[in-house]
């Protein structure tokens, strides 16, 4: 009787000592903990100073994210922009992220990056190109800890109000100039639009290359209000629903860049949306074998493994070097084919 008592117990309290998520649970290297999301030290870091933005519910694809998701995440940006500003350590910064639809198992992420204006900000951005293009390392849970301990100072102004000032209304750039926004224009929202780039990114073959700018003159995401950003994340996800249906291999790589030490170029706030068909990407960022017991099935002997290694890093070479290289600018018929298809294609 007694026995069987205590075994009662035993099985009550299993799921209480079941050990919680680590998404979950509170850790070191942890900055910031919203209602849906966190501020951390991103596991596969683009730049060692960089911080990670994360889902701490079951919103774990991009495709899942909610207005609220996006809302907060909103938040947290100019949080951490704010803290690099007050501190005198950055303006400039990116925010990228990466999605690749079909991927059931994806985590999805911004990761915010400062650009000091210290003179080796171009070195940099090839160190973020190349992280890109390769895969960045991967980080021990001890290492993270240790870099988040070196950024505590920077980060103490986490908690503190930011400003956002909102510009005039029109500015000489080009995303101002309505021939422009005429020739580029896919889709006319509510305070958004849809261009096609005009000097669309290529790897091997053109990507689709989508920005995704505000009506009035914003110059950069400090004068962003929040119903643009979150306008502008309800038309990245029918781009990327698009992709998903077409082209289910697609990757697509989200980002924005404020400030020119970051590599911005237009005055006026846009989203990249860079449309990767085929997974050119993926194959650096994933070593089977380690994670996955299915794709060690498909890697049945050494000469395989070898000859797939050797075949990422000259893909992982190829997108480097094309990365690096200018894009090359459309002629107006090329320009207008891809605005006239992408029209009839997307249901914005
Ligand atoms: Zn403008």
């Amino acid at each position: 009787m007694r026995q069987g008592f205590i075994f009662l117990l035993l099985a009550l309290s299993l799921p209480l000592a079941a050990t919680p998520d680590p998404m979950i649970r509170p850790q070191p290297y942890d900055f910031q903990r919203g209602k849906y999301l966190k501020i951390c030290v991103p596991t596969c870091p683009l730049s060692n100073d960089g911080l990670q933005i994360q889902n701490i519910g079951n919103h774990q694809r991009f495709q899942d994210w909610n207005a609220a998701d996006h809302m907060e995440s909103y938040d947290m940006i100019h949080r951490i922009r704010s803290c690099w500003d007050q501190c005198g350590y950055a303006k400039a910064y990116l925010v990228y992220g990466r999605t690749s639809p079909s991927l059931r198992s994806e985590t999805f992420h911004w990761e915010v990056v400062p650009y000091p204006d210290d003179g080796w900000n171009q070195l940099k951005q090839i160190g973020v190109i190349w992280n890109v293009s390769f895969g960045s390392s991967f980080l021990t849970e001890k290492e993270r800890v240790v870099i988040a301990s070196g950024m505590r100072e920077q980060m103490q102004y986490l908690d503190e109000p930011y400003d956002i000032h909102l510009s005039q209304q029109k500015s000489d750039d080009p995303f101002c100039d309505p021939e422009v926004i005429n020739k580029q224009c896919i889709h006319d929202g509510k305070e958004m639009l849809v261009l096609y780039n005009y000097a669309p990114v290529k790897v091997v073959e053109e990507s689709p290359h989508f920005l995704i700018i505000p009506k009035n003159h914003r110059e950069n995401f400090n004068e962003l209000k929040s119903s643009e950003y979150n306008e502008a994340m309800k038309l990245a996800k029918k781009i990327s629903d698009y992709f998903q249906e077409n082209y289910p291999q697609s990757t697509l790589h989200l980002y924005h860049k404020t400030g020119e030490a970051a590599g911005q170029t237009v005055p006026h706030w846009h989203l990249h949306v860079v449309v990767v068909k085929e997974d050119a990407y993926l194959p650096s960022f994933e070593f089977p074998c380690v994670k996955s017991p299915t794709s060690c099935t498909r890697l049945d002997s050494p000469f395989r493994l070898v000859s797939q290694k050797v075949g990422q890093f000259c893909q992982s070479c190829q997108n480097f070097v094309y990365l690096m290289l200018p894009h090359r600018k459309l002629s107006e018929e090329d320009l207008a084919e891809r605005v006239t298809y992408y029209q009839g294609e997307i249901e914005f």
